[in-house]
């Protein structure tokens, strides 16, 4: 697995460290549990989305990209990444934000991640609820160019092969830390999206012949669609590798009973998730992402589908800087 022949921009802290958690194994009787710290990737507060932009803006700067055009919900954090990252490489960015949760209240659109886009000098468009944003942002995108722009169009989540290799190569250091400190982990657990992070360890993992069960725990889609969706982002990432890498579809596991209502939406277990992390470890976790990942795994530790004895690695996909706009969802 040679990602070196593929453009890449430094823009992470790597490696992001990999910790026990002591006081929450303790706390739910096992399994033990051991955190990736993605959210630790420092790009302006740092999260999951820094490692595909590596090798996205890369692709962007060797094609000679004077924009980057990009889409997300409006607390996106890969829109919050994606925009520090163009102020790093100086370049502009403009940016759609759906209006993908309904019932937010005033500041939602003005604190957390949309602070962070507008003081990294994104150019902010609103945009009503669509049934394809990434082709609105393709739209933007010519937009610009008919401007005399050069525009590099990243779909939202950063979701194609070329931003996946990223969390192939995040396997790779994964994998490398559990082999440096004599540890074996009987699953992955982690948020899933927009795909590329689980397809990218997938592809990943299948390179080194790993077959560390991961699981995605949904935060939008029911698993049926989630879960092909997956699967095929993780054989075009596959492709990319190069190497003879299959991905099985039966190694994409998807569980898609703590979306609650629905992406964004708040909900009983998540709060508590939340709560736990930070009373027990001061780790924060976010309401759309980490927090229902870390709500599903404390599910299936007490439903035992995940049991005592087991070593579970969840990754810390970031989003800690969504909390401000979810003031009133986290109250007491
Ligand atoms: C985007 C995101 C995810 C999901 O990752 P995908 O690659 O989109 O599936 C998880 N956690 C956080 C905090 C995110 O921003």
């Amino acid at each position: 697995m040679l990602l070196s022949k593929h453009p890449r921009v430094r823009l992470a802290h790597l490696p992001t460290p990999l910790e026990p958690l002591e006081r929450l194994t303790a706390r739910l009787g096992g399994p033990r549990l051991l955190v990736k710290r993605d959210d630790c990737t420092g790009l302006a507060t740092g999260g999951n989305k820094t490692r595909k932009l590596e090798f996205l803006v890369g692709e962007a700067l060797a094609r000679g990209a004077d924009t980057l055009v990009t889409q997300g919900a409006v607390q996106s954090n890969h829109v919050r990444q994606t925009a520090a990252a163009a102020a790093r490489c100086g370049l502009r960015c403009e940016v759609l934000l759906e209006r993908r949760v309904a019932g937010v209240g005033p500041d939602y659109e003005r604190t957390g991640n949309v602070q962070i886009d507008r003081l990294c000098g994104a150019v902010v468009h609103f945009h009503e609820p669509a049934d394809d944003m990434n082709a609105e942002a393709e739209r933007l995108g010519e937009r610009l160019a008919a401007e005399g722009r050069r525009p590099y169009v990243i779909p939202g989540g950063g979701s194609n092969p070329v931003g996946a290799l990223g969390y192939a190569l995040a396997a790779l250091e994964i994998v490398g830390q559990l082999n440096e400190r004599g540890l074996v982990v009987d699953r992955i657990v982690h948020a899933t999206g927009s795909t590329g992070t689980q397809a990218g360890l997938l592809a990943g993992l299948a390179a080194m012949h790993v077959t560390i069960p991961v699981v995605g725990i949904s935060v939008r889609r029911p698993a049926r669609e989630q879960a092909p969706a997956v699967h095929e982002l993780a054989v075009r990432t596959a492709a990319l590798l190069g190497a003879e890498v299959t991905v099985p579809e039966a190694a994409v596991l998807v569980d898609d009973r703590f979306v609650g209502p629905g992406y964004g939406v708040a909900t009983p277990e998540m709060v508590e998730a939340l709560r736990l992390a930070a009373s027990e470890e001061g780790l924060l976790l976010d309401p759309v992402y980490s927090g229902k990942a870390m709500a599903g795994l404390i599910g299936l530790v007490r439903e035992g589908a995940i049991g005592p004895d087991e070593t579970v690695l969840f990754i810390h996909t970031g989003g800690a800087a969504a909390l401000p706009a979810y003031v009133d969802a986290l109250a007491d």
